[in-house]
């Protein structure tokens, strides 16, 4: 869910635009969305690593066309017209031992 503040920050997807346009990815968190990352989000999932602020951007149809978990298949394909920016734990760059693959997304989509 979008929401709005009345001072900018930096988008922390982008790192670059200052946005008062801001989601909450986990509870108590709050992740700055510009608007040219918002446009993105409509073709793209984003996830953003809690963990090191890494951002992930991949195209819905190709994250979809890969789960195989069919539960999780249709999570996802009923969010796919929203614009989801979700907030993973661990990422790929924080995890040592490489056993988490990124593209491989255990977390429901919240919308
Ligand atoms: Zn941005
Ligand atoms: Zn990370």
């Amino acid at each position: 869910m979008l929401d709005f503040d009345n001072k900018l920050q930096k988008c922390n997807v982008c790192k670059h635009e200052y946005t008062s346009i801001h989601t909450e990815v986990i509870p108590g968190v709050k992740v700055y969305v510009c608007d040219n990352c918002l446009e993105a989000a409509k073709h793209n999932f984003i996830w953003i690593c809690m963990g090191c602020g890494t951002v992930y951007i991949r195209n819905k149809k190709l994250v979809i066309e890969r789960i195989t978990d069919n539960e999780l298949k249709r999570a996802y394909l009923l969010c796919q017209d929203k614009q989801i920016i979700q907030g993973i734990d661990m990422c790929i760059k924080c995890d040592p031992e490489g056993i988490l693959n990124y593209m491989d997304i255990q977390k429901v989509p919240v919308c």
